[in-house]
């Protein structure tokens, strides 16, 4: 992270709670943490220190299923898109090369500058998804079941792990 002049003592805390949690969190759950870890911050504090933090480009944000804002901490290298379940919260970074390529071609095409885009995934993890169990017993025994992604047919969209 970088330190800057308007960095106070309350957002170093939050965004290191923040990165202390493997999955995305929200603003409440974030309070929970911080205040079980003994820290004085009330709950607007750290709404204003994740607000911060996302106009600096510190957080990578998604919706949950109710619109409620979710947070994780950006890796240093830049950011990332995650394919989040829908059921448990759990998240993970997703290859997204192709929408890199194409946001930067959109910007050299139409002349723009400081294009941003936000790009979100929802599924329902393996663990989630019903009928999870019956997948990994349908292996050989002793076989480790392989580690795929693919669309069922038919529910368009739905990207299902049989396990990983
Ligand atoms: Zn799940
Ligand atoms: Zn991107």
């Amino acid at each position: 992270m970088r330190s800057r002049g308007r960095t106070t003592r309350q957002r170093k805390a939050v965004t290191r709670a923040l990165a202390g949690c493997q999955d995305f969190v929200s603003a409440q759950e974030l309070y929970a943490l911080l205040l079980a870890g003994d820290h004085a911050i009330g709950l607007t504090t750290v709404y204003r220190a994740l607000r911060e933090l996302e106009a600096d480009g510190g957080v990578d944000v998604v919706r949950d299923e109710t619109g409620g804002r979710l947070y994780r901490l950006r890796p240093a290298d830049g950011h990332r898109h995650y394919l989040m379940c829908r059921d448990c919260g759990r998240s993970r970074p997703v290859d997204s090369g192709a929408v890199e390529e194409w946001a930067s071609r959109i910007a050299a095409d139409t002349g723009f500058a400081a294009v941003e885009h936000t790009v979100e995934l929802t599924g329902v993890c393996a663990d989630c998804l019903p009928g999870a169990d019956a997948c990994r017993l349908s292996g050989a025994e002793g076989e480790e079941p392989s580690c795929h992604w693919d669309r069922a047919p038919d529910s368009p969209g739905r990207v299902r792990s049989c396990a990983s």
